[in-house]
């Protein structure tokens, strides 16, 4: 018998190998335009007809091709990007597989013109299913335009299994806006079937998230930005209130790349959690720069999936970044972040009136906590024997609310940093000239300068105190206010379980917890911040709100314990509140990283201008 295998003609392994990177006009439009990114060109132009199944044109003046390398883009394999294994290791460029061309020409009508500036004539070539047509030089504009007519011609059975234009368009899209949100500084237009689709000057970041998904977006991004050793982190979160119903407006680019990563989506994720509604999800648009010696982007064909080393210091970083990126949102609410030279301005739907925003300095250094509180002023009956009252660091602005009137010396004002702080909260007054009123046992009133406001006396404990668990779980610094009479109680045996589990950070909040036998433990001392709890009942609660927690809002273990032991610590609502009680509480609150937002992602701080108050008796 004769042997029987064979090398495969070019033709039918290339045609085997476009299966993997192009299946769809989408991902023939994204290898396309990524070219044309990777070839330094700052105007593409992308032309579809049919949802890309008749043609696909993008038009760059980038780089061009000389007359040999036009021919050799078309080998499988071909690649002016990387040149050795060792280049794997840093690649800056969006291809570097040099399989995208072979492939595409492989099944489709191909015609590629280009010209390098400094040749006087072009190149054109024209391929069908990998077979050079022609070739002959011509004249072109620098950069390279490239058509693809036909897709999946000669392979019918993926011809067969696209989609209708307008899902195939969606996923067209989907792949421009990735693109089109990594490179803001390049001018790009897509027509469809003879209309334009989008129109996007090349222009800065929030700029181009704006002009991309609509001029509201302006108001409703906010910074973020973090340089460690480890990543770069830049870009923008959606502000919580406008997180939406479906997926979608999340992008995470590594070194540019868009990626999918359900790992830092979760980081994100949780750095919104409190914040969100149920089941919404909020926009973010992140870049994450890293050496990339340190990740692997090698690992899929159409490259959307990374690996990299230090998973949990990444995770971190974003996770912290952004939650402090919202947490001073969440303080200066009506401030627009708008760093970039923008042109949002000139397309806001108001005409433009001349808005000052109150700016303040302050001592980044000053903290009031610094030395011992008097008694009087703390002793609450919520919080006496709350030791560790002062060891919490206090974010530094907020006594800014209560120190204007003590402004420093210009001279030594120009030292501190610039905030500016919303009206309502440069007008709460030290705790020794406020007016407050509980009302129904429920609200705390305060006037303010503007007005007044209303703070829910529940929803700013839970705040106060979920802020000082999650910190004394990190310091193990929870003090423990012992028993008179150490009760012992019995759980089922997977409450027990999930008990021991947790023993090391319960015991980190304060507990003094001994196993006593089978399924009993003794407790023999609550964290002293709970002390007018009913301690009996305090460890089975804590445990059914974490487990419910767990059900619901996928939280991290601490997190979660945190939260649930507030929500049963907290004074209730319908409690009566005494001056000092309500002094306190305000004083903390204003202390806390978020204050205005409670537990369940709701706010806690009401304002009422004099204004809205003359528009309802004066108007
Ligand atoms: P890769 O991008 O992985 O290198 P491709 O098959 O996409 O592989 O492209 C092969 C080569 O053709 C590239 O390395 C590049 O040198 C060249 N090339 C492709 N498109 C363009 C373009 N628009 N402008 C200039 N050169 C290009
Ligand atoms: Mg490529």
């Amino acid at each position: 018998m004769p042997d029987i295998i064979q090398l495969l003609p070019d033709s039918v392994a290339n045609q085997i190998a476009a299966g993997e990177v192009v299946q769809r006009p989408a991902s023939a439009v994204k290898e396309l335009v990524e070219n044309a990114i990777d070839a330094g060109a700052d105007k593409i132009q992308l032309i579809l007809k049919d949802a890309g199944k008749a043609l696909i044109q993008v038009i760059d003046n980038g780089c061009g091709m000389s007359l040999t390398d036009a021919r050799m883009s078309f080998e499988r394999h071909a690649t002016s990007k990387i040149r050795k294994a060792d280049d794997l290791f840093a690649i800056r460029t969006m291809g570097f597989r040099g399989e995208a061309l072979a492939s595409i020409a492989a099944i489709a009508h191909v015609e590629l013109k280009t010209r390098r500036h400094e040749d006087e004539l072009g190149t054109c070539i024209q391929i069908e299913g990998s077979e050079v047509l022609s070739q002959q030089a011509c004249s072109a504009n620098t950069g390279t335009s490239i058509s693809v007519k036909n897709l999946f011609y000669n392979t019918p059975a993926r011809r067969n299994f696209l989609k209708s234009d307008p899902v195939e368009m969606r996923h067209i899209i989907d792949e421009f806006q990735r693109i089109v949100l990594a490179n803001p500084n390049v001018f790009f237009t897509m027509h469809h079937n003879g209309q334009e689709v989008y129109h996007l000057p090349a222009t800065a970041l929030k700029q181009r998230i704006v002009h991309l998904f609509g001029n509201s977006y302006n108001q409703r991004l906010v910074p973020v930005e973090e340089d460690t050793s480890i990543i770069k982190l830049h870009g923008y979160v959606g502000k919580p209130e406008f997180a939406r119903k479906t997926r979608g407006e999340q992008f995470f680019f590594v070194n540019n790349r868009f990626i999918k990563d359900a790992y830092l989506n979760h980081a994100v994720l949780t750095a919104f959690e409190e914040l969100l509604p149920d089941e919404s999800y909020p926009l973010y648009v992140l870049f994450i720069d890293i050496d990339p010696a340190k990740i692997d982007i090698n690992v899929h064909p159409t490259k959307t999936e990374i690996k990299y080393q230090d998973e949990k210091s990444i995770y971190a970083i974003i996770r912290s970044a952004v939650k402090r990126s919202l947490g001073k949102y969440n303080i200066t609410p009506t401030l627009d972040f708008d760093q970039e030279n923008s042109i949002g301005h000139l397309i806001t739907e108001k005409p433009m009136e001349q808005i000052v925003q109150p700016t303040i300095s302050f001592n980044p250094d000053f903290n009031p906590f610094a030395k011992e509180i008097p008694k009087a002023e703390r002793g609450t009956s919520y919080s006496q024997g709350t030791s560790d009252y002062q060891r919490t660091p206090i974010p530094q602005n907020w006594d800014t609310l209560y120190e204007i009137s003590k402004r420093e010396s210009p001279g030594q004002q120009q030292m501190h940093e610039e905030i500016t702080i919303p009206v309502q909260e440069q007008e709460v007054s030290k705790s020794s000239e406020r007016q407050l009123f509980q009302i129904h046992n429920r609200y705390i009133l305060s006037q303010i300068k503007s007005g007044f406001m209303l703070i829910s006396q529940q929803a700013a404990h839970e705040r106060i105190l979920y802020e000082r668990f999650l910190q004394q779980l990190d310091n193990h610094s929870g003090t423990s206010q012992q028993s008179l009479f150490p009760q012992s109680v019995t759980l089922n045996s997977s409450d027990f379980e999930l008990l021991k589990e947790l023993l090391p950070d319960i015991r980190a909040l304060g507990f003094d917890i001994r196993e006593f036998g089978k399924n009993t433990v003794v407790v023999e001392g609550i964290p002293a911040d709970l002390n007018n709890v009913a301690e009996h009942a305090l460890l089975e609660h804590l445990l059914e709100g974490f487990k419910n927690n767990l059900a619901i809002l996928k939280l991290d273990k601490r997190d979660n314990l945190a939260r649930s032991l507030a929500r049963n610590g907290a004074i209730k609502a319908g409690t009566r509140l005494s001056l000092e009680e309500m002094n306190l509480l305000i004083d903390q609150l204003f202390a806390c990283q978020m204050p205005n937002i409670a537990l369940n992602g709701k706010p806690v701080i009401s304002t009422f201008t004099m204004n809205e108050l003359a528009e309802r008796f004066e108007k």
